[in-house]
């Protein structure tokens, strides 16, 4: 079986569990505690939150673990939104995942917040200038992701937080899909917040950290005994952290990445030119703002959930779209806010490599979907 679903998860990595496993074990002590095994616990999650930070050019202080990017994405935004004086008007797109869009709709329906949704184009980009028009001296926070997890599309980060900042407003990323594919560097970024969540490069589900700028005052989601800096109160998940700092400084080398963007491209040619009726989503194959692994096809006429069975049955794993809202009805948000009708939207297939993609898989994957549209066809 071929599994091209890693923009879904990923298996965790050996290594990754190893690291972890003391502390699921014989090192059990709660890193608050002043013993011995406390001391020894809170040692492992300062070189966990030690490693994290020097993988995003930040200070450990910076580092908030949490329990995936779902929490980190409610935390930065309700949490930055609420602690800023500034007011109460808020700014994203319509393309962004459902964790950012549920926390936005929570500000505005119990907090009295207005929020500018920004239509994105064809290809899903928001633009900087689309930017600069929507903000407001009111606007108190910006939340637009890195990396699209259902249609590839990357934003210019830099440029748009720059824009943000200009106006006097934060900016937190969602950069859940970026990690291990894109430069994650926060000095270089400029983001006041960024979320990542561990199960998408090799770490456990439930593990994840959220990047939040010392300097920026928020208002904790849980309150209790005081951790994180207060930010985050509960007990510390140590293994959980010790795993996601190991997955993260095992990530791979830029050529590493290469090969994977050669092996979407195979694909990507492959059934554009060989399937009439496939259409690729999200930005051109030769843009430099295109994900390295990710690639989604709509495939005219055909019903999207019944090609998924047909590949599985051909040996291929992949997804509709968002792994989040599968099995739902409705069509992706992400495909309507493309504009593209409802109908075409339940003919979509994302196929995600991992980081041992290589050109074979995508010929593999061709195959599949040559056998899978043959089947489907003679029903
Ligand atoms: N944001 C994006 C872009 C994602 O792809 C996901 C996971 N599908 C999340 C947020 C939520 O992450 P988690 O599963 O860690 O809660």
């Amino acid at each position: 079986m071929l599994y091209l679903d890693n923009a879904a998860t990923t298996p965790v990595r050996a290594e990754a569990l190893q690291a972890a496993w003391p502390f699921l074990t014989n090192e059990y002590g709660n890193p608050s505690s002043t013993h011995e095994l406390g001391l020894r616990a809170k040692s492992a999650l300062d070189w966990a939150r030690n490693s994290c930070a020097n993988f995003l050019g930040c200070n450990p202080e910076e580092i908030v673990f949490t329990s995936g990017a779902t929490e980190s994405n409610n935390l930065a935004i309700k949490g930055l939104a609420l602690a800023n004086p500034r007011g109460k008007h808020i700014i994203s797109a319509a393309t962004e995942h459902s964790s950012v869009l549920e926390s936005l709709e929570f500000l505005v329906d119990f907090h009295g917040f207005t929020l500018t949704l920004l239509p994105v184009s064809a290809e899903g980009f928001v633009t900087v200038d689309q930017l600069k028009s929507a903000l407001r001296p009111d606007t108190t926070l910006v939340t637009l992701m890195m990396a699209n997890n259902e249609i590839g599309t990357v934003h210019p980060i830099a440029e748009l937080a720059a824009a943000a900042k200009a106006a006097g407003a934060l900016f937190h990323t969602d950069a859940v899909q970026a990690a291990g594919w894109l430069p994650m560097d926060t000095r270089h970024l400029g983001v006041d917040a960024l979320s990542i969540s561990g199960h998408k490069f090799g770490a456990p589900k439930g593990s994840g950290l959220l990047y939040l700028r010392q300097r920026n005052e928020t208002v904790p989601l849980l309150h209790g005994g005081g951790q994180e800096n207060g930010r985050r109160s509960g007990t510390e998940n140590v293994a959980w952290a010790v795993a996601l700092a190991t997955a993260l400084s095992l990530l791979p080398t830029p050529d590493a990445v290469a090969k994977t963007k050669a092996a979407a491209t195979t694909l990507i040619e492959g059934v554009t030119s060989r399937f009439s009726n496939a259409r690729l989503t999200g930005p051109h194959p030769d843009s430099n703002r295109r994900h390295p692994a990710i690639a989604s096809f709509t495939f005219q006429g055909i019903n999207g959930e019944t090609l998924l069975l047909e590949l599985e049955n051909a040996g291929v794993i992949c997804s509709s779209g968002s792994a989040c809202s599968a099995g739902s009805d409705e069509p992706s948000h992400v495909l309507v806010a493309l504009g593209l009708d409802h109908d075409v939207c339940r003919t979509a297939v994302r196929f995600s490599f991992g980081h041992d993609a290589s050109t074979d898989q995508s010929v593999q994957a061709l195959s599949a979907l040559e056998r899978a549209l043959t089947r489907i066809s003679s029903l």
